[in-house]
C-alpha cells in the first residue's frame, strides 16, 4: 500500500485565497486594513526565513505587515517596551514575536505581555485557557493547520483513536486538546505521548491518526505505524539530503493510509492560520 499524500501546500493555498477574499470584503465594509506586526530579535537565519514568508503571505492576502527588529543583545525590558508600544497602537491588530528568543529573554513573560486580543500565535495563558475550555478566541497556528488539514481532507476525527507524540506548548499539547474538545474537528479519543512514555511503539501502533511533533529526524519508523493510519508529520529538519520530518517518510508511506510530506505538509498551513488569526483579530477590534 502506498499512502495518499496529504498536500498541505494546496490546502493552504485554498485557505489563503479564501482569507484574501474575506480581507477584501472586511476592508470594503470597515475601511480597516488588518495589520500584523512581527518582532524579530537577533539574526537567526531560520527565523529570518519564517518571518519573510509570513510577511509575503500577508501581502498576498491584503494584510498589512510591519517588522520590528531588535539586536540579539536586546534586554527583556527593551522587548517589553516594544510590545507595550504595539499593544497600544490601534492600527496593529496582531503581534507575533518570532521564536526562539535569545537566552537572556524570558519567553513566558514576553508571551504574557502581549495583549490577548492581539495574540495571534495564541500562546498567552488567557488564549490557552479559552482553547482548553472549548471557547477559543484564536487557535494556535500549527495545531489549527493540522485540524484544518484533517477536516478539509474529509478524514473522520470524531470517535477515532488519535496518538500525539510530543507535548510541546505550541504543537503537542494544544492539538491533543483541540482534537478531544467537543464539536467539529474534535470528539476524538486522544493519547498524548512524550519522552517519559513507556511502550511508545505499541501505543503509536494503536493510532488511527498519528501526529508526530518531537523534533527528532525520522524518529517514527514503519514498525510504529498501524496499517492504513493517517500520519501527520510536524517535524522539520535541515539535513545534507534536504528537509526531513520526524517520520521516516519512505518506509512509513508504505504502511500508512495517508501521510503529510516534509516539506509541503503542515508547514504551509501554519502560515495560512496566522493570516486567519490576524483577520480575526482585526474583526474583533472592529467589533464584528
Ligand atoms: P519541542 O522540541 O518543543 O518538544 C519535543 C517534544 O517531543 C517534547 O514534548 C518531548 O517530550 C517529546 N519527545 C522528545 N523525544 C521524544 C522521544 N524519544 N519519545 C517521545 N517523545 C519525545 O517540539 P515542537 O516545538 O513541537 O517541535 C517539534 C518539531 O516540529 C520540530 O522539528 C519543529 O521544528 C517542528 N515544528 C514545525 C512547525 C511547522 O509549522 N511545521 C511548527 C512548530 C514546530
Amino acid at each position: 500500500m502506498t499512502a495518499k499524500v496529504l498536500d498541505g501546500k494546496k490546502i493552504a493555498a485554498n485557505i489563503r485565497a479564501e482569507i484574501g477574499e474575506e480581507v477584501e470584503s472586511f476592508v470594503s465594509q470597515t475601511g480597516i486594513v488588518p495589520h500584523l506586526s512581527a518582532v524579530l530579535v537577533g539574526e537567526n537565519p531560520a527565523s529570518e526565513v519564517y518571518v519573510r514568508n509570513k510577511q509575503r503571505a500577508c501581502d498576498e492576502a491584503g494584510i498589512a505587515s510591519g517588522l520590528h527588529r531588535l539586536a540579539d543583545t536586546a534586554t527583556q525590558s527593551e522587548l517589553l517596551a516594544l510590545i507595550d508600544e504595539l499593544n497600544q497602537d490601534r492600527a496593529v491588530h496582531g503581534i507575533l514575536v518570532q521564536l526562539p528568543l535569545p537566552e537572556q529573554i524570558a519567553e513566558a513573560e514576553i508571551q504574557e505581555a502581549i495583549c490577548p486580543s492581539k495574540d495571534v500565535d495564541a500562546f498567552h495563558p488567557e488564549n490557552v485557557g479559552r482553547m482548553v475550555q472549548g471557547k477559543p478566541r484564536f487557535l494556535p497556528c500549527t495545531p489549527q493547520g493540522i485540524q484544518q488539514l484533517l477536516v478539509r481532507e474529509g478524514i473522520e476525527i470524531a470517535g477515532r483513536r488519535v496518538v500525539v507524540i510530543g507535548r510541546s506548548d505550541i504543537v503537542g499539547k494544544p492539538i491533543a486538546c483541540m482534537l478531544s474538545n467537543r464539536g467539529t474537528g474534535g470528539d476524538a479519543t486522544v493519547t498524548l505521548c512524550h519522552s517519559k512514555t513507556e511502550a511508545l511503539d505499541s501505543i503509536a501502533r494503536e493510532a488511527e491518526i498519528l501526529i508526530v511533533a518531537i523534533g527528532q529526524p525520522e524518529f517514527v519508523t514503519a514498525a510504529m505505524v498501524r496499517q492504513g493510519a493517517v500520519v501527520i508529520d510536524v517535524g522539520i529538519h535541515r539535513t545534507d539530503d534536504g528537509l526531513v520530518g520526524d517520520v521516516d517518510y519512505a518506509a512509513v508511506s508504505q504502511i500508512a493510509g495517508a501521510i503529510t510530506p516534509v516539506p509541503g505538509g503542515v508547514g504551509p498551513l501554519t502560515v495560512a492560520m496566522l493570516l486567519r488569526n490576524t483577520l480575526r483579530a482585526a474583526e474583533l477590534s472592529a467589533g464584528s
